[in-house]
């Protein structure tokens, strides 16, 4: 029985043919979306780091002042 591993959760999955796993090669809808995700996450994050040359963004704190 041929076998496949859910790119997501690393869930082994039997079937005998792809279209017994309507979310091949994920085990549900659930993986295939966090899976997609991640992707769109990744390359995001590629796109954005294009522009670092060693000046990090400062982030000011809005906090109150006490005194
Ligand atoms: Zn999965």
């Amino acid at each position: 029985m041929p076998k496949v591993n859910c790119p997501c959760c690393k869930k082994i999955l039997f079937y005998r043919e792809i279209k017994d796993l309507p979310y091949f090669p994920f085990c549900s809808n659930r993986c295939k979306l966090i899976d997609f995700g991640k992707w769109m996450d990744e390359k995001y994050c590629i796109a954005e780091d294009e522009s670092s040359d060693g000046a990090k963004s400062i982030v000011e704190k809005g906090e109150g002042i006490n005194g």
